[in-house]
């Protein structure tokens, strides 16, 4: 048996009556809904104001019944309406932004996966003491500017979309860095970018091993990051910032990718890594997450960035991707969820996948 995470007094009920599978109405929900359509739940929409219209576009992905709130931060208010709904929330990467990571962690209402990773993930610092203390390769961090030996990316903490980063070539060029908040000053590491999507099933047996579940990865893409990958045209950033702009890496879409099949070992000791230390540090990370690095010229793939849930890369593989074809056919990273619902549901172990 695994660890049982920290349950809501409520979440028993979702043993006792089907449950309804709720998230957010933006980022991924229309896989979710999807998802959670296919494999025989109910799906519910929290949306802000009117009821979205894009989802008649798209019946498969509609949700069965909407929550409107006149703001997203609003709904600690609403929870008695998702729990008589018996909801059980889905979080993405819109969800938990849009309420804030505090007032999501607190809502009185089952969460799919361990709320606790929030706290981990939110907080670059801890990111790095878990990550660094799993054995996972990442970019140097310079605490001094005088450090610096060679090209730097300067982060600014939960900075959305990359907005306001500063890149440097070397220490003379960071001099021109005028600080607006607390920042990083990190390694600009020379390579290609690869966003990984893992599912960690904490209750599932047979495939890839790690804890007492399996590791599952399903597909992968790389951002389309404005206006930093149009920069080839231009030659250089310098003609960039001749021509006044400032690089950024606000994301604006997504394409898939594909590994060489000999670096798939090393990403697996990756993902590996990232659940077993989350188990000894905080009980495990649950469902999807994302390993966001950069494979260098020398074939070593350094982590930046770990999402712990659904990214929105993963919509790129509504209907399956190279590597989630073959675990299960037509699997999505939103079907995968609804999956885990219904086999913990079914085993009686709700309490190791709902938080
Ligand atoms: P983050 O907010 O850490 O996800 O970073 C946003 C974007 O900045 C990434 O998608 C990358 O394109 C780029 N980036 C972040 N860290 C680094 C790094 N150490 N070296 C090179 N590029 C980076």
């Amino acid at each position: 048996m695994g660890i049982e995470l920290s349950p809501p007094s409520n979440y028993q009920r979702l043993a006792d009556a089907p449950p309804t599978i709720a998230t957010l109405c933006s980022h991924s929900s229309l896989q979710i809904f999807h998802g959670a359509r296919t494999e025989g739940f109910q799906s519910l929409g929290i949306c802000q104001g009117p009821l979205p219209r894009f989802y008649e576009a798209f019946p498969l992905g509609r949700p069965d019944r909407f929550l409107s709130v006149d703001r997203y931060s609003d709904l600690p208010g609403r929870v008695d309406e998702l729990n008589r709904a018996n909801a059980i929330l889905v979080p993405h990467g819109s969800f938990v932004e849009y309420i804030g990571p505090e007032k999501f962690q607190a809502l009185p209402v089952p969460v799919f996966g361990n709320r606790a990773v929030i706290g981990w993930e939110s907080d670059r610092e801890k990111e790095r003491v878990w990550l660094e203390s799993a054995g996972v390769r990442m970019p140097e961090r310079f605490v001094d500017p005088s450090e610096v030996d060679g090209p730097v990316i300067v982060k600014y903490y939960g900075a959305k979309g990359g907005k306001g980063f500063f890149l440097a070539k070397n220490r003379e060029s960071l001099r021109e860095f005028r600080a607006t908040g607390p920042h990083v000053i990190q390694e600009y590491v020379l390579g290609t970018r690869y966003y990984v999507h893992f599912f960690y099933s904490p209750i599932s047996q047979g495939g890839y091993r790690v804890g007492h579940g399996s590791l599952e990865l399903l597909g992968m893409d790389r951002r389309d990051e404005a206006n930093i990958d149009e920069l080839y045209k231009l030659g250089a950033q310098e003609e960039l910032l001749k021509a006044g702009i400032r690089p950024t890496f606000v994301v604006t879409g997504n394409v898939p990718v594909v590994l060489r099949e000999s670096l798939l070992p090393q990403v697996f000791d990756v993902g590996a890594r990232i659940v077993t230390r989350s188990i000894e540090l905080f009980g495990g990370m649950v469902g999807p997450f994302c390993v966001e690095g950069i494979m260098t010229e020398e074939l070593v793939f350094k982590v930046f960035e770990i999402s712990s849930r659904i990214v929105a890369g993963t919509n790129l593989f509504i209907s399956g991707s190279s590597y989630s074809d073959l675990v299960r056919p037509d699997l999505s990273m939103g079907r995968r969820i609804a999956q885990e619902l219904k086999l913990a549901r079914e085993l009686g172990r709700l309490g190791e996948v709902v938080s």
